[in-house]
C-alpha cells in the first residue's frame, strides 16, 4: 500500500491533520506510539517528568511559599488521542485583546493569520461558554467572592457538548458519554474516511537526503519497520517531536525554548463544600500573563492532612494560578528537563498566589488551612518553534517534513493550547491540500 502522507502521533495536532486530509480523499497513514484504551480512567495514564527549576531564587522565598518546597513536574500522555483525553475541555483563544502571546497575536508576527482557523476549530470542537445552570454552588461562591474583591469572573469556554453533559465533574478521566471532545473523535472520523492507523508503533527517525524526505523508520514490537513516503507530519508532542528530529540529524534550536504554562493550585478547608463534585475550571479571572480558575486537586487533601486538618475530598476548595512562563526550558540529551524559574515567573506565581489567598478567605476558608501544590506544567510547547525550526508553513529544513503540535508555538500562551494547536493543524492541512490541487492542475 502506498500513502500520500504519514502522520506521527494522534494528539490534538496529529488527529486534526489526519481528519482534515482523509476527508479530502488523501491516503493517510497514522503511526501512534501508544494504544487505544477504554475511556473513564485516562487520569491513570498521565506521565510525570521532573523539571529542574535551577532553584537559585528559591531559598530566599521558600519559607513564605510552600509551592517552592517540592520538585516541579510536567504532565503528558502517550496513547491514542495524546494528552487530550485528560483535558478539562478549556478552550481559550479569545484573550487576543488582553494578552500579546495569544494565538492570533504571536503567529501574526510570523505572517500567519489564524483567526479563521480558530473560528473553524471552535465550531468543530463545539466550543461554548460554561453554562450558568451547570455551575455548582462552590463555583458560584467563588464568582461572588471574586466580584466582591474586584476580580472580573467570566465563564470558561469549553469544548463540551452541554446538551449531553451530565455535570459529573470527572472530565480528567475521559468522558464516558462523549460530551467532551478529545482527539480520538477526530481519529475515529479519519478511520471512517479510510485512513490507516498503526498503534504501538514508535517512530524513531525520519529518513532524508539532507534536502528531501525519503521515509520513516520505527519500531513495532521487536521489529524495525520502514515506510517510504514523500510527506510526513510530525505531531508527537513537544517532548517527543524534538527527540525524533534530533535522531534524524535535525538539531539546530531543537529541544530549546520549552515553556509549559506553569501552574500551582492553592486551596483550603471548608467542611462539606462539595467542590470536588463540580465541573472543574468553570470560570476564570484574567490578569494578563496569568489567570485564576477554580480547581480541585487531590494533592490538596494530602497537604491539608499534613497540616492537621481532617480533610475529606468534600471539604476542599481550590484555585489554580496558571502563568505564561518564559520559553527558557531545555530538553537535555539524557532526557531530563532544565527549566530555570525566572524572577519574572516566580513574581507572577506569587502575585497569583496572593490574589487567590484573598479570594479563598473571602469565600470563608480558614486562612490557617491554606496550602499549595508544587509547581506543575501541563502545556509543554516551544521545542521546535516557528521561526527557529519550522517556517510559517510549518515545514522544517527538510522539504516535505512538517510539524503540527505544541512544539511549534513560539511563546507560552499562558492559556490552554488545544484550540490553537487544532487551528494550526487545520491551516497546515488546507495548505497541503491546496498544494496538491495546484500540482494536479499544473500537470493538466
Ligand atoms: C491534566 C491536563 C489537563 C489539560 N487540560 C487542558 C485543557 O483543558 N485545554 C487545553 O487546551 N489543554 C489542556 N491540556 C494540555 C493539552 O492536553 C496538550 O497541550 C495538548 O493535548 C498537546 O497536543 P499535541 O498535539 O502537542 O501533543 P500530544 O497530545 O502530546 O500528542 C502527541 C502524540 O504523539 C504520540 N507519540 C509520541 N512519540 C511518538 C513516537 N515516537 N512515535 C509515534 N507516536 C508518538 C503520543 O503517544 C501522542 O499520541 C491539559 C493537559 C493535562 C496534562
Amino acid at each position: 500500500m502506498t500513502y500520500d502522507i504519514a502522520i506521527i502521533g494522534t494528539g490534538a495536532g496529529g488527529a486534526t491533520v489526519a481528519r482534515e486530509l482523509s476527508k479530502k480523499g488523501l491516503k493517510v497513514l497514522i503511526l501512534e506510539k501508544g494504544k487505544r484504551y477504554p475511556v473513564g480512567k485516562s487520569v491513570n495514564h498521565i506521565k510525570n517528568i521532573q523539571m529542574d527549576l535551577k532553584l537559585d531564587l528559591i531559598n530566599e522565598n521558600k519559607e513564605n511559599y510552600e509551592f517552592l518546597n517540592y520538585p516541579a513536574e510536567l504532565m503528558y500522555i502517550e496513547d491514542l488521542g495524546g494528552t487530550t483525553p485528560v483535558s478539562l475541555a478549556n478552550a481559550c483563544y479569545a484573550c487576543s485583546n488582553c494578552y500579546s502571546n495569544s494565538a492570533t497575536n504571536q503567529f501574526k508576527i510570523h505572517g500567519i493569520d489564524l483567526f479563521k482557523e480558530l473560528i473553524d476549530a471552535s465550531a468543530d470542537l463545539k466550543v461554548s461558554p460554561f453554562p450558568a445552570d451547570l455551575m455548582g454552588p462552590a463555583t458560584c461562591k467563588i464568582v461572588d467572592a471574586g466580584e466582591n474583591i474586584g476580580f472580573f469572573m467570566e465563564p470558561m469556554p469549553k469544548f463540551i457538548d452541554f446538551s449531553k453533559c451530565d455535570g459529573c465533574g470527572l472530565c480528567i478521566n475521559g468522558c464516558k458519554i462523549n460530551a467532551k471532545w478529545d482527539a480520538t473523535h477526530f481519529i475515529n472520523e479519519a478511520l471512517e474516511n479510510g485512513a490507516t492507523l498503526i498503534s504501538d508503533f514508535i517512530v524513531t527517525k525520519i529518513n532524508h537526503n539532507k534536502k528531501e524526505l525519503t521515509g520513516i523508520e520505527g519500531i513495532s514490537g521487536d521489529e524495525i519497520k520502514k515506510f517510504k513516503v514523500k510527506k510526513v507530519i510530525l505531531a508527537a508532542g513537544a517532548l517527543n517531536t524534538p527527540q525524533i528530529l534530533k535522531n534524524s540529524g535535525i538539531t539546530e534550536n531543537v529541544g530549546e525554548g520549552l515553556f509549559c504554562d506553569l501552574f500551582i493550585t492553592i486551596g483550603g478547608y471548608i467542611k462539606d463544600i462539595n467542590f470536588n463534585k463540580e465541573i472543574p475550571m468553570g470560570v476564570k479571572s484574567e490578569f494578563g500573563p496569568y489567570f485564576l480558575s477554580p480547581h480541585f486537586s487531590n494533592q490538596l487533601i494530602v497537604l491539608l492532612k499534613n497540616k492537621g486538618f481532617n480533610a475529606n475530598p468534600e471539604d476542599v476548595i481550590g484555585i489554580m494560578i496558571k502563568i505564561a512562563d518564559e520559553a527558557n526550558g531545555k530538553l537535555n540529551e539524557d532526557k531530563t528537563i532544565t527549566k530555570p524559574l525566572t524572577e519574572r515567573d516566580l513574581g507572577l506565581l506569587k502575585e497569583g498566589y496572593e490574589k487567590s489567598e484573598k479570594l479563598l478567605v473571602e469565600i470563608g476558608v480558614d486562612p490557617s488551612s491554606i496550602v499549595s501544590t508544587h509547581i506543575r506544567g501541563a502545556h509543554p510547547g516551544g521545542t521546535a518553534a516557528m521561526g527557529k525550526v519550522v517556517d510559517k508553513n510549518l515545514e522544517t529544513e527538510i522539504k516535505g517534513l512538517f510539524i503540527a503540535d505544541a512544539s511549534v508555538i513560539p511563546q507560552a500562551p499562558g492559556r490552554p493550547p488545544i484550540l490553537t494547536i487544532t487551528a494550526l493543524a487545520k491551516k497546515l492541512a488546507n495548505n497541503i491540500v491546496q498544494d496538491i490541487q495546484l500540482k494536479k492542475k499544473t500537470k493538466i
